[in-house]
């Protein structure tokens, strides 16, 4: 499935999404958490400790596949694809 949301907001403390199948809101610290850019599994690789939470600053699309998310602490190097946040999504609600 190509998941693409309907509707994005963005606020320091979570990303809303709307999906076609439902609204889902994932937080700025699990989203930093969950973050797979080259520097952060390389660190989860060494077994070291996630990151700390950080504010979400700006979502900059990535073609028309993935947001590149940017967090009050610099980080801004991780892409997001739609497929992968809509995951992240129904596991949200499932919570
Ligand atoms: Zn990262």
């Amino acid at each position: 499935m190509n998941a693409v949301p309907e509707a994005v907001d963005l606020t320091p403390g979570a990303l809303r999404l709307r999906w076609a199948d439902g609204i889902a809101e994932l937080s700025a610290a699990r989203l930093r958490a969950a973050c797979r850019c080259g520097g952060c599994r390389a660190r989860a690789g060494r077994g070291e400790p996630a990151a700390a939470p950080a504010d979400l600053v700006d979502a900059v699309p990535v073609g028309s596949y993935a947001i590149n998310l940017v967090f009050s602490d610099g980080h801004d190097r991780g892409i997001y694809p739609w497929d992968w946040l809509h995951e992240l999504s129904a596991a949200a609600v499932q919570d």
